[in-house]
């Protein structure tokens, strides 16, 4: 009896260290939901490629991890479905990518990588209304997000006073993803930020929103639509995510 009690809590730690890590990949938008369009490109089909492409590198390198998709292809997943997705799978970790736009005819150019939290966020808004706004598209919206509008910005102070206890991880992960952009890709930095980011707030393991680059800046489209430029960007978040799991 006693010796089974042992074999039991010795078998315990092996079957938790099997457990596969999984990670969630979320490629922003899709179907009626182009999110930013500029130069002749829609940004659902750039973070759709980049998304498929760092997976593919995951799931060919990392034997041990499960991959997630949110979307494989071009259809439209409500943000509250996302993060289901991400919180059924009990994900360790959530990587959404996206593309930016400013609301300038040109844009800049460089990559920024987000985390959820409201400091300095006033000078991201308008990225957190940006890429919150898709759920105006989504039925009874009001209902589902308790009445969060994402074009006011008093709707922002909820992420004040909101504790996230992944945001050490989140902050770690948006900063070698920045540094491979950096390095692997050779993009210009635009940093780590924070930003009330909805599709964040609900998930409830360390993520991070990824911003690839500037849609309506001429030259950057061109890079983000090209084969050498999705697989740059893939590969850059792949090793970050390695550093990271590491
Ligand atoms: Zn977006």
């Amino acid at each position: 009896m006693i010796k089974r009690y042992i074999a039991t809590i010795l078998l315990l730690p092996c079957c938790l260290l099997a457990m596969p890590y999984t990670l969630v990949i979320d490629a922003g938008h899709g179907g009626k939901d182009p999110g930013a369009i500029g130069n002749g490109a829609k940004e659902k089909n750039i973070n759709l490629a980049v998304a498929l492409a760092f997976g593919k590198l995951v799931e060919q390198n990392c034997k041990d991890v499960k991959v997630v998709y949110t979307r494989k292809t071009d259809v439209f997943v409500e943000l509250h479905e996302r993060a289901n997705i991400a919180n059924c799978a009990k994900a360790d970790l959530f990587i959404s990518i996206h593309t930016n736009a400013t609301t300038a005819k040109v844009g800049p150019q460089g990559t920024e990588t987000y985390t959820l939290g409201m400091h300095r966020a006033a000078d991201n808004l308008a990225v957190a209304k940006r890429e919150n706004s898709v759920i105006t598209l989504e039925n009874d919206y009001e209902k589902k997000y308790e009445g969060f509008d994402p074009n006011s910005s008093e709707s922002y102070i909820i992420f004040e006073f909101m504790q996230d206890k992944n945001m050490e991880s989140s902050v770690k992960l948006a900063g070698l993803i920045q540094k491979q952009f950096r390095n692997t890709a050779k993009r210009i930095d635009k940093g780590v930020h924070q930003a009330g980011l909805l599709v964040l707030r609900e998930t409830s393991m360390p993520g991070v929103l990824v911003e690839l680059g500037f849609i309506n800046n001429r030259s950057e489209a061109a890079y983000l639509t090209s084969t050498a430029g999705v697989n740059a960007l893939a590969k850059s978040i792949y090793n970050a995510f390695v550093a990271y799991k590491k």
